[in-house]
């Protein structure tokens, strides 16, 4: 019962002596939250057995992955030629289909690895992307891309994690770069009154409105592994990444005219 009072008469030792008081019956609205705290808390120990899952099966996974790539390998090495073409074609196959394999595993291990190390520091946006740049050299000078930086800040964050997420969204605007043109790339902050913003802007291919959700979700790709290379978990992680850090991630593109990434953290 919710309940309230006020005293409209008092004695003359200031003694209280007639109030008016007003009782809620509250029951239902109390009912309503227990449930709602239940639930979320069913769903968040739900969400945290399928990520445990995730993470020991990638694990477990690994090592009879890495035995099957070993011995394709030494298979080939011993038997290409010796064989039929028909079974070096097949040995081929199977050793590019476990490569293929274990990177995927190994992307859902990160996946859910993210978030394990739980410990926040102050990481100066100007200098890591510094550093990344420094590690991206040799794809930056291959496609002779024009990286430009804004002013950025320094913010509270996980720096392991706000690495990859930078990481990805760059490899990602040279990966899907136009044909024949160079990568240019802007990386910008803007200060908001609840949090900050921060785009990352390509002159690349661009994606069509009806998948721009649909490329943040774990193994979605838009293309073939032959038109460009990757197993589809990049932008999975940087969206989790955001999560994380109580942020959030979109992109604005047209097919054609480049993309923006956007993504925020909370000040
Ligand atoms: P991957 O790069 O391994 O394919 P991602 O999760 O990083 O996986 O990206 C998912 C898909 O989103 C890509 O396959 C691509 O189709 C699309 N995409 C991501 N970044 C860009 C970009 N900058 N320009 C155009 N398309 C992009």
């Amino acid at each position: 019962v919710y309940c309230r009072g006020k005293v409209i008469e008092w004695d003359d030792e200031w003694n209280p002596l007639r109030a008016v008081e007003s009782h809620v019956d509250i029951t239902k609205l109390k009912e309503t939250e227990e449930a709602e705290k239940k639930y979320s808390e069913e769903l968040e120990s739900k969400n945290k057995e399928l990520e445990q899952f995730a993470y020991v099966a990638s694990h477990d996974l690994q090592e009879p992955i890495r035995t099957i790539a070993s011995f394709s390998e030494l298979l080939e090495q011993k038997y290409k030629g010796k064989l039929d073409k028909e079974a070096d074609q097949y040995l081929k196959f199977i050793i590019s289909s476990t490569n293929r394999m274990k990177s995927l595993v190994n992307g859902l291990l990160d996946y859910s690895s993210l978030g394990r190390n739980k410990e926040f520091t102050k990481v100066d946006c100007s200098l890591l992307l510094k550093s990344i740049q420094e590690d991206m050299k040799v794809s930056i000078t291959d496609t002779a891309a024009e990286i430009n930086v804004g002013q950025l800040p320094i913010i509270t964050g996980h720096e392991i994690e706000l690495r990859l997420l930078f990481q990805n969204l760059i490899s990602n605007a040279l990966k899907f770069k136009k044909e024949g043109i160079p990568p240019k790339i802007q990386i910008i902050a803007e200060q908001r009154t609840d949090d900050i913003k921060f785009s990352v802007i390509d002159n690349g291919i661009g994606i069509e409105q009806q998948y721009q959700e649909r490329i943040f979700a774990i193994f979605q790709r838009l293309h073939s592994k032959k038109e460009y290379e990757g197993t589809g978990i990049g932008l999975a992680h940087c969206q989790k990444i955001l999560e994380l850090h109580g942020g959030k991630i979109w992109v604005d593109s047209k097919p054609n005219e480049g993309s923006t990434f956007n993504f925020t953290l909370p000040n």
